[in-house]
């Protein structure tokens, strides 16, 4: 840890798991769950997306002093129907689930060739493509969703009814990592709304409207107003699948219903995760036929790969972080 000129906090990459780690066990989880969401937040950073990073360690923590999150949860796993992964997240942030599910899910995969998993009572502030490729590298073609609170109207609204409701895919590789796409449904995520916000920095053309539905750059406006679908009624389209998939099917609480029922204390609501789980059976050495003919073209690249790409330099060089965030962490 080095503090700069600049007022930032320097972080070296290995620094960034135990500072979250202890933070979260000093606020009540266990060493499972503390180690499990400290991963997360080590691959966000890690990969440069920041803003599932040590940006959410306050929310987290406050959902932990609040007693919102169960900081013990041990998740449950049940099979109900052959194809069928039932999750209990036991009150608890979603990554343990995820540890404990993807083994289990991909062996129904490969076994039944679809299988899907039910992850309800938990509590998801991450980024989905980590349990994607989680199941993509135990070799299964993964989908995943997950809702959240209201943040985008209904085309034609503009009051905030569908979360941004994220949809995460992930296509396993022979000998290479998987390709990921891993995208909400907004034209911009929350997250990164708000950096925007705190740094103070306008927001692209399209990415929200305030309160009054009228279109705005104003980071802060949107956060009272809205964001918008990408590609419009397209995008609604899609976050609106995510509520029927997330929640209706699985048995958990909408967005609005989330929202409703939540103590606003700066982390998730509770809800659901819908994972679809498939055998790719002889379909890897077509898609490599696919991914060459992509690659071919000046300017493509494959999805996931831009992300891989900073691994380098910020293993390298590190990371920096506000020193208010820094403090609000270590207490
Ligand atoms: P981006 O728009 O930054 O990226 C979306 C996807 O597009 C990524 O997979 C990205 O791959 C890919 N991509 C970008 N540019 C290209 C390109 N030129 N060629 C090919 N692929 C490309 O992400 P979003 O802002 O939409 O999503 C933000 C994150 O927020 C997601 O991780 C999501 O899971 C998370 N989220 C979580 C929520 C929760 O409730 N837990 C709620 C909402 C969002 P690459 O990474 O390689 O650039």
């Amino acid at each position: 840890m080095k503090e700069l000129d600049s007022g930032k906090i320097h972080l070296n990459l290995e620094e960034v798991k135990p500072l979250a780690e202890q933070a979260l066990m000093r606020t009540g989880c266990n060493q499972e769950n503390a180690g499990a969401v400290a991963e997360c937040i080590y691959q966000a950073e890690q990969h440069g997306t920041h803003s599932h990073g040590l940006f959410r360690m306050p929310g987290y923590l406050a959902s932990l002093a609040s007693g919102k999150v169960n900081g013990r949860a041990s998740p449950k796993l049940a099979t109900p129907k052959p194809s069928l992964l039932a999750v209990d997240g036991d009150g608890g942030y979603a990554p343990l689930a995820h540890r404990t599910l993807a083994k289990p899910l991909a062996e129904l995969a490969k076994s039944q060739g679809v299988a899907m998993a039910a992850l309800t009572n938990t509590f998801h502030f991450a980024a989905l493509w980590q349990e994607v490729e989680m199941l993509a590298n135990e070799g299964v073609v993964a989908l995943a969703c997950t809702a959240f609170k209201p943040a985008l109207p209904p085309a034609g609204g503009k009051d905030p009814l569908y979360g941004t409701n994220p949809v995460a895919f992930s296509w396993p590789r022979k000998g290479g990592e998987p390709c990921t796409f891993d995208q909400a449904s907004s034209v911009m995520a929350r997250g990164e709304v708000m950096i925007a916000a705190r740094e103070g920095h306008a927001l692209p053309d399209g990415a929200g409207i305030d309160s009054d539905g009228n279109p705005t750059n104003d980071p802060e406006k949107v956060l009272k107003g809205a964001l918008l679908p990408f590609g419009g009624y397209k995008g609604a389209s899609i976050a609106m699948m995510v509520e029927l998939l997330a929640a209706s099917l699985i048995g958990e609480q909408l967005s609005f219903e989330a929202a409703a029922q939540d103590n606003n204390d700066g982390g998730p609501p509770r809800g659901g995760e819908f994972i679809l789980a498939l055998d790719p059976a002889h379909g890897l050495a077509s898609s490599e036929g696919l991914f060459a003919k992509m690659l071919e073209q000046e300017g493509a690249r494959l999805p996931g790969d831009g992300r891989r790409a900073k691994r380098d330099g910020i293993a390298k060089n590190g990371i920096q972080i506000p020193a208010e965030l820094y403090s609000k962490i270590t207490g």
